[in-house]
C-alpha cells in the first residue's frame, strides 16, 4: 500500500486516449451507451459506469476515491458544498422518531440544521458537553441513531476522545459521523479510531486557496449507499471543475498542513506570553484542557488559532479594524491569514446564553493562520494588539 503523500498525488483518473499527464476537466452533463442493453444494465446497476453527472462523474469519482484512500474509507459521495454533506447525512440515515446526539461546540449552520429544521421532520436532538464526557452516555435514548461531533471544534477547538466515542456508538448501535474539517486526514483518521462516517467541506483546507465550494462525506458502505441514493435523487452534486480543483489541491494537502500547524505553533506560543491577551486555544498548546487527548489522535496541531482579548466585543471589533495584513473574510483554511470574530458572525445567530455554553465569549478572535512568512503574521497582529489598546 503506498503513503499518503503519494496516493495524494498519483490517485488518477484512467488516461484518455490522449495520454495527458494531468487529468482533464471532464465538462459534460451525461455519458453515451454502447447500446440499448448497456443503457439497461447501467440503469439496474448490473453494470458499473457513468451515466449522468448527478449520479458519477470521472472528475468527482477520482476526488472521492482518493479521499477514501486519504480517510481510510470505504466508500463516499462529494457534494456540492460542506453543509450538503451534512445535510445528506442527516436525511439519509435518519427518520422520524429518531434522536441524535451533538457536541453543543459545531459550526453555525450544522447547528441551524439540528435546532431548527431537523425538529421540522420529528428528528429530536441532545446536545452534549465535550469538556464532560461524563454526561454523554446518560444522553443516550432507545431511538439514539446518530452522535455527530466537530473535532477540533469550530472555534472553540475542543477535541473529543474519538476512539472512546467510537467505543461507546458501537457498544450502543449508534452511528459515529465526524466533521474532520479543521484536521483533514493528513493530521486525524477518525475512521482508524472506529467513526463510521467523516465529513469534510472541501472548502477550506482541502481546496486550500479559498477558491471553490465543496463537500464531502465517507464511511462504511452501506451507509453510503443510502447517502448515494438520497444525493443521486435530490442533486446535491459537486460540479466537475470544483472537483478536479479539489482533487489537484490534494497533491498538496500534506506540506500546506505541515506548514499551516508549523505557523499557527509559533503563532500560539506568541499570544499565550502577550499581556492583552486573557487566553489562547490551540490544541498542541500544554495549555489546552485536552492536550493529551489532542497528542494522542492528531499528528499536528492544525491551523486554526483562537483567543480571547482583553476588553470584550468592542477591543474585539477595534483588534480585526487595527489588522492592515490579515483578511476579514468568512472562510478558513486559505493561503492567506484570516481573522474572524465569531460572535458577531458565523454564530450571531445563536442566542447570546447558546453562545456562551459553546464557549463563544465576546472577546473571542479565531485565526486561520496562513502560509504568508510567520514573522510577517505575528507582526501584523502584534501591531493591531498595539493600536487597539482600549
Ligand atoms: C465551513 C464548515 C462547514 C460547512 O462547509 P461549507 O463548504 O461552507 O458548506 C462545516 N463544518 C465545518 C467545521 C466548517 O468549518
Amino acid at each position: 500500500m503506498k503513503k499518503f503523500e503519494t496516493n495524494a498525488i498519483r490517485t488518477q483518473a484512467d488516461q484518455s486516449s490522449s495520454r495527458e499527464h494531468s487529468v482533464p476537466l471532464y465538462l459534460t452533463s451525461s455519458f453515451t451507451f454502447d447500446d440499448a442493453e448497456q443503457m439497461r444494465a447501467m440503469f439496474a446497476d448490473e453494470l458499473e459506469g457513468n451515466i449522468y453527472s448527478r449520479f458519477s462523474n470521472p472528475n468527482t469519482s477520482e476526488f472521492i476515491e482518493k479521499m477514501c484512500l486519504l480517510e481510510g474509507a470505504e466508500a463516499g459521495y462529494a457534494t456540492a458544498s460542506g453543509m450538503a454533506a451534512v445535510f445528506a447525512g442527516f436525511m439519509a440515515l435518519l427518520k422520524s422518531g429518531d434522536h441524535i446526539i451533538s457536541s453543543s461546540s459545531i459550526f453555525g449552520s450544522t447547528h441551524t440544521v439540528i435546532t431548527k429544521f431537523l425538529p421540522k421532520w420529528g428528528i429530536t436532538h441532545s446536545y452534549a458537553d465535550v469538556n464532560k464526557p461524563e454526561t454523554w452516555v446518560g444522553l443516550i435514548q432507545k431511538n439514539t441513531k446518530m452522535i455527530f461531533i466537530e473535532s477540533p471544534s469550530n472555534p472553540g477547538l475542543d477535541i473529543i476522545d474519538l476512539k472512546w466515542l467510537a467505543d461507546l456508538a458501537n457498544k450502543n448501535n449508534i452511528i459515529l459521523n465526524v466533521d474532520n474539517c479543521f484536521a483533514t486526514p493528513f493530521i486525524q483518521r477518525p475512521i482508524e479510531f472506529g467513526a463510521h462516517l467523516v465529513i469534510h467541506s472541501g472548502t477550506k483546507y482541502l481546496d486550500g486557496q479559498g477558491r471553490v465550494l465543496g463537500g464531502i462525506i465517507l464511511g462504511k458502505k452501506e451507509l453510503i449507499k443510502e447517502i448515494y441514493t438520497f444525493c443521486r435523487s435530490t442533486g446535491p452534486s459537486l460540479s466537475p471543475f470544483n472537483a478536479w480543483v479539489l482533487s489537484k489541491s490534494l497533491e498538496t494537502l500534506s506540506i500546506r498542513m505541515e506548514r499551516h500547524s508549523e505557523n499557527a505553533h509559533k503563532l500560539a506560543v506568541y499570544l499565550e506570553s502577550h499581556k492583552e491577551i486573557i487566553q489562547v486555544r490551540y490544541p498542541f498548546l500544554r495549555s489546552h484542557p485536552q492536550y493529551e487527548t489532542a497528542k494522542k489522535q492528531m499528528s499536528l496541531g492544525g491551523g486554526i488559532v483562537s483567543f480571547e482579548i482583553k476588553g470584550g466585543i468592542e477591543r474585539g471589533k477595534e483588534f480585526l479594524n487595527a489588522l492592515e495584513m490579515c483578511s476579514l473574510t468568512a472562510n478558513l483554511g486559505d493561503t492567506r491569514t484570516i481573522a474572524t470574530h465569531p460572535a458577531s458572525t458565523t454564530h450571531a445567530k445563536l442566542s447570546e446564553e447558546e453562545r456562551s455554553s459553546v464557549g463563544i465569549t465576546p472577546g473571542l478572535v479565531r485565526i486561520s493562520v496562513g502560509l504568508e512568512n510567520i514573522q510577517d503574521i505575528i507582526d501584523d497582529i502584534s501591531k493591531a494588539l498595539e493600536s487597539s489598546k482600549i
